[in-house]
């Protein structure tokens, strides 16, 4: 994105511990966690450590080690909350046609029951 990274946004607050969250995982590169709205029965939001305000910005800037650690814990996280099998959609909101409500790069884990066909 174009806007410089904001270091007050919510998930840099979630980040620091200033602000509570349901975790499902953290390591060295990522934290998941549950959304607060979740829009199925699993919604899951999983994050990068690193200031990184959306999926172009992350993708530009972060190393290989950041892109491969945060991959990584997007499908772990999805194998410790038992979605595997079923199966699950990862999606990302970047920017203002998206609706991306938060500056720190995202992915959302949806899951627990078929989903329907995307943007319906
Ligand atoms: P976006 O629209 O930016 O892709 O999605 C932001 C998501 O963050 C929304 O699904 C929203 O419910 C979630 N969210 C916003 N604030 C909080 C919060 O303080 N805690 C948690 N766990 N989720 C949040």
């Amino acid at each position: 994105g174009l806007a410089p990274y904001d270091e007050g946004n919510i998930f840099a607050r979630i980040l620091r511990g200033e602000i509570p969250a349901r975790k499902v995982l953290e390591d060295d590169f990522a934290l998941a966690f549950h959304d607060i709205a979740p829009q199925a029965p699993v919604h899951v939001l999983v994050i990068p450590k690193g200031p990184y305000v959306s999926v172009a910005d992350f993708s530009r800037k972060a190393s290989p080690a950041e892109i491969s650690g945060f991959w990584h814990a997007v499908a772990e996280t999805a194998r410790k909350l038992g979605l595997e099998d079923a199966g699950f959609r990862v999606l990302t909101n970047m920017g203002h046609d998206a609706g991306q409500e938060v500056p720190h790069f995202h992915v959302h884990i949806f899951g627990g029951q078929p989903l329907g066909p995307m943007l319906a």
